[in-house]
C-alpha cells in the first residue's frame, strides 16, 4: 500500500487518478483533511475501486498519523499535504507553518518510529517522498540561469518560507536517521481539477461568468508551467527509480509571463466558447501586484531526464488547450467548488471539520 497525505487537493487527486490507471498499482490510502482545497468529486472516478480507500485525517496529529501507519504498514508515503495558496499566506501565515512545517515534522517523525519496526526486505524498500515547489529558490533576474538541485534557497513568500523548511527537515531526517527520503521541486503544475483561486482556472471560470480578469502588476511575471500529468509521472518515476536521500527539480520549460497565459487563455476561450460581443481580452483587468511578487521562476530539470529519463508529454500549447477544454466540460464542478456546495456535501459526509 501507498499513503498519499493531501490526496483531494489538485495535484494529489490527479496523481491518485494516474496512479490508478496502471493496471499493476498497489493500492491508495488517501489522508486529507479536507481544508477548503481538499475536494473528495475530484475522486469521483475511483471512488468504487477496490484499490482506493480515503480517510479524513490532519497530518499534524501525532496519533491519528501514528495509529494509520501501523495498521497499513505503507510502503511508501507521497507527501503533498500543504497549503498551497501565496496570497493566502501573506493573510494567514499561521495555517502554513502549522501544516507545512509541523504537520511536515510530524509526519517525518511518525513514518520513521514506523521505519524503525520494519524488518530488512521492507525497511529497504520503504520511501518518503517528498512534494515540494521551485518558490524554494526565490526569484530570478531575466539573464539568470534556471534553477538546479544545488541553487541557494531564498524563499521570498510566507508559503515559499514554510516549504523550504519542510524540504530541510526532510534532508535531515535523512541525513540524521536514514529516513529514505525523495524530494522533489516542482515548478507551476496547471491542469483538471486546480481550485479557480490560481491563475489558470481563475482566468478560465471568471471569463466564462463574464466577471473581470485580474493581472497583477503589470503581468510581466514569469512562471515555468507543467501540464499536472507530466508532473504525476515525474513522480512515479522518482518513486520507482530516484536515489534515495537525492532532490530532483521537475518542470517543462515553459516559461511565459502571466500576461501570456491570460491572453492564450482569452484566444482559446475566443475560438471554443466565443462571447456574443468583443473577445476575453476584454476583461483582462491590472491590479496591484502581490507584495514580494517574485518575477521569475525557471526550473532545470537536466537532472531528472539525465538521470531517469523524464520527459513531459504535454507542451504548454497543448496542454494548456486540454485545460480550457476540460474547464469547458466541467461547468458542474467548477459551479460546485465555487458556490460552496460541496463544502455541504462534505459535512454531511464526515460531519464539520
Ligand atoms: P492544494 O492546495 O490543491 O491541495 C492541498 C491538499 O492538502 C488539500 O486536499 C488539503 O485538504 C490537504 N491538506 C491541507 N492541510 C492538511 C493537513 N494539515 N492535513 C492533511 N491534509 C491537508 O495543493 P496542490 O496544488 O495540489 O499542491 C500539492 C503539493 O504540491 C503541495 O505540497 C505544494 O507545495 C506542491 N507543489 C504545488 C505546485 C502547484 O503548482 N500547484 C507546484 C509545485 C509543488
Amino acid at each position: 500500500m501507498i499513503f498519499i497525505t493531501g490526496g483531494a487537493g489538485f495535484i494529489g487527486s490527479n496523481f491518485i487518478l494516474d496512479w490508478l490507471t496502471q493496471a499493476t498499482a498497489e493500492p491508495v490510502l488517501n489522508i486529507d483533511k479536507l481544508t477548503y482545497a481538499g475536494n473528495p468529486y475530484n475522486l469521483g472516478a475511483v471512488e468504487k475501486d477496490a484499490r482506493y480507500a480515503f480517510v479524513q485525517a490532519d497530518i499534524c496529529d501525532e496519533t491519528a498519523m501514528a495509529t494509520l501507519l501501523s495498521r497499513y504498514r505503507p510502503r511508501a508515503i507521497i507527501h503533498f499535504a500543504a497549503e498551497s495558496h501565496v496570497d493566502r499566506s501573506i493573510r494567514s501565515p499561521d495555517e502554513f507553518i502549522r501544516t507545512n512545517v509541523n504537520g511536515t515534522f510530524n509526519l517525518l517523525n511518525r513514518a520513521l518510529q514506523y521505519w524503525l519496526t520494519l524488518p530488512g526486505p521492507e525497511k529497504t524498500d520503504f520511501r518518503f517522498l517528498h512534494i515540494s515547489t521551485d518558490e524554494v529558490y526565490g526569484s530570478l533576474a531575466p539573464e539568470d540561469a534556471p534553477f538546479t538541485e544545488a541553487s541557494p534557497y531564498a524563499p521570498n513568500s510566507l508559503y515559499s518560507a514554510s516549504k523550504a523548511a519542510s524540504d530541510h527537515l526532510v534532508r535531515a531526517y535523512h541525513q540524521t536517521y536514514g529516513l529514505p527520503t525523495l524530494s522533489t521541486n516542482c515548478s507551476n503544475n496547471y491542469g483538471p481539477f486546480h481550485f479557480p483561486e490560481k491563475l489558470i482556472p481563475l482566468v478560465i471560470s471568471n471569463a466564462l461568468a463574464g466577471n473581470p480578469l485580474p493581472v497583477y502588476g503589470d503581468g510581466l511575471q514569469i512562471r515555468d508551467w507543467l501540464f499536472v500529468t507530466d508532473h504525476c509521472a515525474a513522480l512515479r518515476t522518482v518513486l520507482a527509480s530516484g536515489t534515495v536521500g537525492e532532490t530532483y527539480n521537475i518542470g517543462g520549460g515553459n516559461e511565459h509571463t502571466n500576461l501570456h497565459v491570460v491572453h492564450t487563455l482569452c484566444d482559446i476561450l475566443d475560438e471554443l466558447a466565443a462571447r456574443s460581443q468583443g473577445s476575453y481580452r476584454d476583461l483582462i483587468t491590472f491590479v496591484k501586484d502581490r507584495p514580494g511578487h517574485d518575477r521569475r521562476y525557471a526550473i532545470d530539470a537536466g537532472k531528472i531526464k539525465r538521470e531517469l529519463g523524464w520527459q513531459p508529454a504535454e507542451s504548454f500549447e497543448t496542454g494548456i488547450r486540454k485545460t480550457v477544454q476540460w474547464y469547458l466540460a466541467h461547468g458542474e464542478w467548477v459551479r460546485q467548488v465555487r458556490s460552496g456546495d460541496y463544502l455541504n456535501w462534505l459535512r454531511q459526509q464526515y460531519g464539520d471539520h
